[in-house]
């Protein structure tokens, strides 16, 4: 009986055994599709005047997934799983020019991973674009409808406003010998925030605004070596007499990767300073769509020590890795830089001169 028995087990742990490694030699050696060529053009779906964004396939099954970084993006990320850049692989990483000032970078973002990002000249959401597979030659087509666009040029030309304020500080947090806080993948809040601080630089400058930046460069503001005292009070050393706002630009981190969104800081007793964090606030949900943490009072130094109202931004959670993603994405920064602008200006309207007596 005890044989008998013995010998069933074995049979089953056999047939067992088998089937698992059999599963996992089909895991192991999936076949492996390929992009092919990318091509844009204008025409019609269903009397409807559509962009057509046609991604070449070596074969037809095929799993992606679409992204959509915000509610009000010209982004679009297309994620193919076991999928190699094939003949699109020497556009690695850079850019690929495409009709209508679409551009388009592919990335093989992990093996058998490829990652297609298409900029586009206008701001797309979920309703605008449809996405299915066509046959001879299996091809992935994106129709977006046009009626339902807004043109990105548009969105950004009613930031020219006149100043008569003082000079706006702009505070790239970090620098230097100080890194700040770095996302699983590597990326750097000194990276993010001086790419921030210097698009937002350039709008303000645009728009007639004189802008005083603590750093421009990768950098220490004080020294290397110098105590985190002396590298803020470096920062707000740097605010002119006169000046009429400082902002300070900084991405959030914490241990657990899930924890995401954005918030702006004030400090604590200062109306004037929760105004313009208010404002801040406002125009980074109404742009980003991210989990808003809300408007708070802090005791952070660059707030305290300053004597114009100023406010500290943490644009996302460089930790979190979609959030370190969007916080690396060039457009997305000149989204984050346009909201900063805007709410500096709606501030400065209220305020032109700042509140020396805050
Ligand atoms: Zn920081």
């Amino acid at each position: 009986m005890v044989r008998q028995l013995t010998k069933i087990f074995t049979l089953m742990a056999l047939l067992i055994f088998t089937s698992l490694a059999l599963t996992s030699i089909a895991q192991a050696a999936p076949r492996l599709n390929e992009l092919q060529y990318l091509k844009t053009y204008n025409t019609e779906v269903d009397g409807k005047e559509v962009y057509r964004i046609e991604v070449g396939l070596k074969r037809e099954n095929i799993n992606y997934t679409v992204k959509i970084p915000t509610t009000i993006s010209s982004i679009m990320v297309v994620d193919f799983e076991n999928t190699v850049p094939g003949r699109l692989s020497q556009h690695n990483s850079s850019k690929i020019s495409l009709a209508e000032d679409t551009t388009a970078s592919v990335k093989e973002v992990k093996v058998n991973y490829s990652r297609l990002q298409l900029r586009l000249p206008f701001v797309i959401n979920e309703d605008s674009y449809k996405i299915y597979i066509e046959k001879k030659p299996y091809r992935l087509i994106i129709d977006i409808d046009k009626s339902a666009l807004v043109n990105v040029e548009e969105e950004t030309s009613d930031d020219n406003f006149n100043y008569k304020s003082g000079s706006i500080v702009i505070d790239a947090g970090h620098g230097g010998s100080d890194s700040g806080a770095i996302g699983p993948s590597g990326v750097t809040e000194k990276e993010v925030t001086l790419a921030v601080a210097l698009k937002v630089q350039q709008l303000l400058q645009n728009a007639g605004a004189n802008v005083v930046m603590t750093r421009t460069t990768d950098r220490d503001v004080s020294w290397a070596g110098s105590s985190n005292g002396q590298e803020l009070q470096a920062r707000v050393d740097k605010t002119p007499p006169g000046a009429a706002v400082f902002v300070s630009i900084h991405c959030n981190a914490f241990s657990n990767s899930i924890t995401q969104g954005m918030e702006t800081y004030y400090y604590w007793g200062s109306s004037e300073g929760k105004i313009l964090a208010t404002l801040l606030n406002e125009e980074l949900a109404n742009f980003g769509g991210r989990f808003n943490r809300g408007v708070k009072g802090a005791n952070f130094y660059v707030l305290k020590h300053t004597s114009i109202p100023a406010s500290l931004v943490e644009l996302a959670f460089i930790t979190n890795p979609e959030e370190e993603y969007l916080l690396a994405n060039d457009d997305y920064q000149q989204q984050l830089a346009l909201a900063i602008t805007r709410a500096i200006k709606r501030y400065l309207e209220i305020n032109p001169n700042g509140n020396l007596n805050d």
